[in-house]
């Protein structure tokens, strides 16, 4: 008898006891919260934001792409100008660095190992 008062009372309980609709967290400057990095970014900043989200690199801050190496694959050495200096860490375990120009147009051997190069145009967006 108890318990089916009990369960009664709990079944009604449950009934009429609905939970409210949970506003959605947001954290936006629109809502009075803390502004997200997105929402505070401006200038550059902003720009290499936005840069990220469309998966470009303009400054060249991400680790470059690895290319074989090869003359069919070279390196790819991004340039603002028509040549550049490039320093050529041939084995994995060396000390020395080789230093060459590489020109714009065909693709470079490094003198030591034979890694070729090739100069690709850059523009910053500023
Ligand atoms: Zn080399």
């Amino acid at each position: 008898m108890a318990a089916r008062l009990l369960l009664r009372s709990a079944v009604r309980a449950a009934g009429s006891c609905r939970a409210a609709p949970v506003p959605a967290l947001t954290r936006g400057m629109a809502a009075g919260g803390i502004p997200t990095d997105e929402e505070q970014a401006t200038g550059l900043e902003k720009i290499i934001m936005k840069a990220m989200k469309e998966g470009s690199d303009p400054y060249s801050m991400m680790k470059p792409k690895e290319y074989a190496g090869s003359k069919v694959d070279p390196h790819l050495v991004p340039s603002i100008t028509n040549k550049r200096i490039v320093g050529c860490v041939c084995e994995e375990d060396n000390t020395a660095v080789v230093w060459f120009w590489l020109h714009e147009g065909e693709a470079h051997r490094c003198p030591s190992c034979g890694s070729h190069y090739k100069l690709v145009a850059h523009e910053l967006p500023h």
